[in-house]
């Protein structure tokens, strides 16, 4: 279920977003300033952020700046909301890293369809729409992960983990960020965790010969790719021994 932490001083506002959202399916997380924004991203990174500009303290602007200019926030989707519509507003905002900007009043399908759209380009894991590489294919709907016709079986964190690396293929992801983004609470969980399922993984894959999609980038993490280098360098090795 995707997550979205809306931050909005405004109670009425605040609570037609929530229950809107709640009620088409979505996590949702409420603050109303930027200090518990900050300490819920902190905890946890949720998938989209709903984000009044004008708050009380911190606005909304210098905290879409402050992500921006972090490792571990830099992607967080972001799309902020204002009672301004000033052309240079809009410009400020988007200049500030927001994905999207939302004039209030707003309607409330528009607000899904952005954050719809949103998700589908930055954090098309957190929707339930079937991916694929390759001849992989996962969908979130049924569940099932399939590989040229052949029926995978994954566990509950593989099958994230392989949603979160098939969303974000050809990247190279630290375990810090996978812990981050798949298991969503990186700081109880040591590293090695990640390894053990990463394995997993790969044996999970292996059956229809897939397993050699998940690389090890040394001394950065892993990626999830089309074109495995093991794969090329081991036929490589055989050809060769042979
Ligand atoms: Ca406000």
């Amino acid at each position: 279920m995707s997550r979205i932490l809306v931050v909005e001083d405004e109670s009425a506002i605040a609570e037609l977003i929530t229950l809107n959202l709640r009620h088409a399916g979505f996590d949702v997380f409420h603050c109303s300033d930027a200090a518990a924004a900050q300490a819920a991203v902190d905890g946890r990174l949720p998938d989209l952020v709903l984000l009044d500009w004008m708050l009380p303290g911190e606005s909304g602007l210098q905290l879409a700046r402050r992500w921006r200019s972090e490792a571990r926030t830099r992607e967080l989707p972001v799309i902020m909301l204002t009672a301004r519509a000033d052309e240079g507003d809009k410009v400020a905002g988007l200049e500030s890293g927001a994905d999207d900007y939302l004039t209030k009043p707003f309607s409330v399908n528009e607000l899904m369809a952005r954050i719809r759209a949103v998700l589908r380009r930055k954090a098309p894991q957190a929707l339930d729409v079937a991916v694929q590489l390759a001849g992989l294919r996962l969908d979130p709907a049924t569940r099932r992960v399939s590989c040229g016709g052949l029926d995978l079986k994954l566990g509950p964190t593989e099958f994230k983990l392989l949603h979160f690396m098939m969303s974000h293929a050809e990247r190279v992801h630290s375990r810090a960020q996978l812990l981050d983004r798949v298991w969503g609470d990186h700081v109880f969980i040591e590293e090695r965790t990640v390894d053990v399922h990463i394995k997993r993984l790969r044996e999970a894959l292996a059956p229809a010969g897939a397993g050699a999609m998940v690389e090890t980038v040394r001394g950065a993490g892993y990626r999830l790719t089309a074109q495995p280098q093991t794969a090329t360098g081991a036929a490589a090795t055989e050809r060769g021994s042979a």
